[in-house]
């Protein structure tokens, strides 16, 4: 897995939507890249953020695509 692969798949990664042989080339990855695991840790802000929010309000349903698009653009 590069870190394009890996970028890709935080999203599911941090939903758990990840397949195991998926989960353990991730953890190999971040392992052995500090640009992944700061990328990997700024998603999970963003979520714990969301969360946040989240108690007052419905999650919107295009939450995700979102994050794909501000991941999109760092790359
Ligand atoms: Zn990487």
């Amino acid at each position: 897995m590069n870190c394009l692969e890996v970028r890709i798949k935080i999203i599911q990664f941090l939903f758990g939507e990840l397949t195991i042989v998926e989960l353990v080339e991730m953890h190999r990855h971040l392992a052995e890249c500090a640009a992944c695991r700061l990328e990997k840790e700024a998603v999970e802000i963003l979520l714990s953020g969301m969360n946040c929010i989240q108690e007052c309000e419905p999650v919107p349903p295009d939450i995700k695509e979102k994050i794909y698009l501000k991941l999109a653009e760092d790359l």
